[in-house]
This record gives structure tokens, C-alpha cells and sequence, in this order.
């Protein structure tokens, strides 16, 4: 058999959308598992719904992803004067025809009829005069001639497929400007690169049978084909924009790790067996093939894509998040020059120790990271927790003795912190959570986050101290 052969053939006509990001993967998985080549085409025919900047913004989120091309970027637009060869080799063959219908009268035709399909009217001409009318420079479009007949193939996702005749349009393979449409062009440059499996969304699947046609006609085999099922919303609607973001960009944004993206983006639609969900690069490629693509819808279940990036930050140790965050933790205002050195202080990687346990994304470091990264001790309250925890007039008592006993603790550590605020709390006769939930407070205004010894030991006996006065001296009733 053949080596495989596989494109992602983006549009350039906007981001990368998590749809293509999955077709891209798909792709990149079979070629990875099969010692196979990964093709990248660029579909940048269609000059009205092209964007600038497109290509290279798809180019930097498929980087991003991981996914690089062991061939091109191609430029489909390079190759126009083959696509256009073929429609002619196909109109001299006798399996296209010149059409020569207005526009006009088309579109009125198309306006008439819900599912108008052109009523294949030129197909009657003889070559003879349709070669005379288009000689005499009447414009006229090349139409494929869909031969009576039915359509099949055997889809690696769907199974056997089928589209009879009536269902195809004699469609246009050269417009009347004689530019090629997207059916020519795809086929004409899926044939020159010797594509071997076309792995794609199922909205294409319309597209397949006059592709498979078009390859008969120019008398070359078809690939195999696989449809991807659809991304759907958590409403099972085809995702869109109303469900949230659906460029790779918006999640890369807020602080998801490529290696989760992919994971995540990798079971849309297929499962590699078992109950596994968090599978790597390798693991992905060595499980992956098309048998295990599902037929039915695929959800994007953000919850799950959290879960899985929550997962992937807890595998990164100190210096790898230090790396990932500090562009974040500078723009946020919380990047301090001592982070800087080598080794990095104990103080900020253990603070990104406790941050990533409950970290759901990057963003998550910046959200709740002002407390431990922060030298000063002016740490904003949250009001709901303040306003639970810090009531009641013995509260800056309890607090003024914890300092008390905090100033002499040694070693400043988790267990001794622990050990010195439980003698507190009975000394006072008061539970330990009395004193447990102002000082989180006090230390990181939250009301809940990680184990609050293991916070006061990364703080330190001087940021600790500061802003237990700082809260008794914000509260009613603090001694005098
Ligand atoms: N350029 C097409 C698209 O972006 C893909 C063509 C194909 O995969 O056949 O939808």
C-alpha cells in the first residue's frame, strides 16, 4: 500500500477555528501513526473571503498546537493553470460541458425553487456548437456531466455511502471568468499531491461524491474518505460563536496549555478505548486511527477541557510554569525582578506549588496570584468572606494573640504554624476554625484556597506578621 498521504486544507478566511483545529489534528494523528506525510494546503482561491492575516494567524495557532507540516505551506492559488487544465482535459474527454446560462437566469431560477438544482439545460448542446458559441466569445461556465447513476463509496467513518443522480447538480468546474471553482481545485491538487485519505468535517460530505467524480473522470483512483462528525454545543447545536469561543486563539488567550488543547480537541469525536481521557502526544499517536471516529455529534464540553488543562498544570513543575506565566504575571503587574534569578526564590515556586493545585488555567494564577506574589501587605478583602469570618468583637483579639504567638514560632514552618495557632485557639477557648478563617483572610483576602499552614509558611514570617496587624488594625474592637 501506498505510504499515507494526508492534508489540512484551511480557507483563509478568519482564525483558526477549534473545528479546523480538530481536522488538523485528526490529520496529524494519522500521518504520525502511520509514518506518513502531513501536507498543509492553504485554499486561498476565493479572493472576496480571504482575510488578511489569516494564513499566518492559522499558521501560528497549528505551531501552537504542535502540529507542524512535513510539507508546504502550499498555496492552492500557485497552482490555478493545472486546475484549469484538468476542467479542460475533463470538457475534452466529454465529462464536462460549456454551459452557457446567464447568471441571472440562475439565480431567478434559485430564488423560485427551495432546493434548486441547475436543470442541467446546456448538457443537450453539441460540442460542435457549443465550441462555435464559445468561440465567438459568448461566455459560458464548464459544467461536470453527472453520469446517470449512483454515487458510492465506502466512508472510513460512515460506512458505505451513497448519492444518486438526482441528488447531484451538474456542477461548475470552471466559472465563466474561466477561474476554477473549489471542487476543481481541491481534486486537481488533492491528485498532484498524491493525497491518500481526504480526513474532513462532515460538512464537506455533500462534496464527495462530485469529488469521487471528478477523479473518474480524470482517471485516477479516489482516496479514502472520512467525515468528521460535528462540534456541537452543549445544547447539541452545531457550536458557534453563541456558545462561547471557538477559536483556538480565545482558549491559547486565556491560559489553556497546548498539550491539553490537543488532548482535548482529540476526543471530539473519537475515543481510543478504555475510559482513557488524558493521553499525550505519543499516547494520542499510537492509539489513533479512524475506526474509533464516532458517526454522531461530538460536544465540546468546556467543563471537561478545564479539567484536562487543570491536569496538564499540575504536571508542570515550578520552572516550567515560572516559563509559562511570566508574560501573564508581567502584564497583570505581579512579575517582580527577583523572580528572575536562578534559582528561582523559594517563596514565588512555592507559591505557583500551591497556586497550580487548584489552577484551572493560567489565567487562574493571575486571578488569585496577588497574595502570594505580592511584596506589600495590602491585600484587597473579599466582602462576602469578610463578612462571614471577621464579625464579632473578639475577632481582633484572637487575631492580636496569633501575632503574638507567630512572632515567636520556630522554625517558621507549616507544622509549627499549626501547632502555635491550635495552643492559640484553646488557650482562648475558641475553635481553631475562629482563628483559621480570619488569617486566610488577613493573608490572601479569600475565604477558601489552599491549605492556609502550607500559605503562611511560602509568605514568610514578615509578609505573615504585616498583614495580621494590618487586618486587627482594620477591625472594631482591636486592643488598644
Ligand atoms: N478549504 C476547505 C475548508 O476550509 C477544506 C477543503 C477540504 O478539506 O476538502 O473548508
Amino acid at each position: 500500500m501506498a505510504s499515507v498521504r494526508v492534508r489540512f486544507a484551511p480557507s483563509p478566511t478568519g482564525f483558526l477555528h477549534v473545528g479546523g483545529a480538530r481536522t488538523a489534528i485528526f490529520n496529524w494523528l494519522y500521518a504520525r501513526r502511520h509514518g506518513g506525510t502531513f501536507v498543509l494546503r492553504i485554499e486561498d482561491t476565493d479572493a472576496e473571503r480571504q482575510q488578511a492575516g489569516s494564513e499566518a494567524a492559522i499558521l501560528e495557532d497549528l505551531r501552537w498546537l504542535g502540529l507542524e507540516a512535513d510539507e508546504g505551506p502550499v498555496l492552492q492559488s500557485a497552482a490555478i493553470e493545472r486546475h484549469v487544465g484538468d476542467a479542460q482535459a475533463l470538457l475534452a474527454r466529454g465529462h464536462a460541458y460549456r454551459c452557457f446560462c446567464s447568471a441571472e437566469a440562475l439565480e431567478r431560477a434559485r430564488r423560485e425553487g427551495r432546493d434548486f438544482i441547475y436543470p442541467r439545460t446546456c448538457r443537450a448542446l453539441s460540442p460542435e456548437d457549443a465550441t462555435r458559441r464559445a468561440s465567438a466569445g459568448e461566455p459560458c461556465a464548464v459544467r461536470f456531466r453527472v453520469p446517470v447513476g449512483t454515487v458510492e463509496w465506502d466512508d472510513a467513518v460512515h460506512g458505505p455511502t451513497a448519492f444518486p443522480h438526482d441528488t447531484i447538480e451538474d456542477f461548475v468546474l470552471l466559472r465563466s471568468d474561466g477561474t476554477p471553482t473549489y471542487q476543481m481545485s481541491v481534486v486537481s491538487d488533492d491528485i498532484a499531491m498524491a493525497i491518500t485519505h481526504v480526513i474532513r468535517g462532515d460538512d464537506h460530505l455533500s462534496n464527495t461524491p462530485k469529488q469521487i467524480l471528478l477523479y473518474r473522470g480524470l482517471e485516477r483512483t479516489p482516496p479514502t474518505f472520512a467525515h468528521l462528525p460535528m462540534i456541537l454545543g452543549e445544547d447539541k447545536k452545531r457550536l458557534s460563536k453563541r456558545h462561547g469561543a471557538v477559536s483556538v486563539l480565545e482558549y491559547r488567550e486565556r491560559g489553556y496549555l497546548p498539550e491539553a488543547m490537543l488532548n482535548f480537541l482529540a476526543l471530539l469525536g473519537w475515543a481510543p478505548g478504555g475510559d482513557r481521557e488524558k493521553l499525550n502526544r505519543a499516547e494520542l499517536i499510537a492509539a489513533f486511527d479512524l475506526d474509533g471516529v464516532g458517526k454522531s455529534g461530538a460536544v465540546f464540553d468546556l467543563r471537561k477541557l478545564d479539567w484536562l488543562n487543570g491536569q496538564y498544570l499540575n504536571d508542570l513543575d515550578a520552572e516550567q510554569l515560572a516559563t509559562a506565566l511570566e508574560p501573564r504575571l508581567a502584564a497583570a503587574g505581579w512579575w517582580r525582578p527577583e523572580f528572575d534569578a536562578r534559582p528561582r526564590p523559594a517563596a514565588f515556586t512555592g507559591a505557583l506549588e500551591l497556586l497550580k493545585a487548584r489552577a484551572r488555567t493560567l489565567d487562574d494564577f493571575v486571578a488569585h496570584g496577588r497574595p502570594y506574589l505580592d511584596a506589600g501587605n495590602d491585600i484587597p478583602y473579599d466582602a462576602a468572606a469578610a463578612e462571614k469570618h471577621l464579625k464579632g468583637q473578639d475577632v481582633a483579639e484572637h487575631i492580636g494573640a496569633l501575632v503574638a504567638a507567630f512572632a515567636e514560632v520556630e522554625p517558621w514552618s507549616a507544622i509549627a504554624l499549626e501547632a502555635a495557632l491550635r495552643e492559640v485557639a484553646s488557650a482562648r477557648s475558641v475553635s481553631a476554625g475562629r482563628l483559621i478563617h480570619p488569617t486566610r483572610i488577613a493573608v490572601t483576602g479569600e475565604g477558601v484556597g489552599p491549605s492556609l499552614f502550607a500559605v503562611l509558611e511560602v509568605l514568610g514570617r514578615e509578609r505573615t506578621l504585616g498583614r495580621l496587624r494590618r487586618l486587627v488594625d482594620a477591625l472594631p474592637g482591636r486592643p488598644l
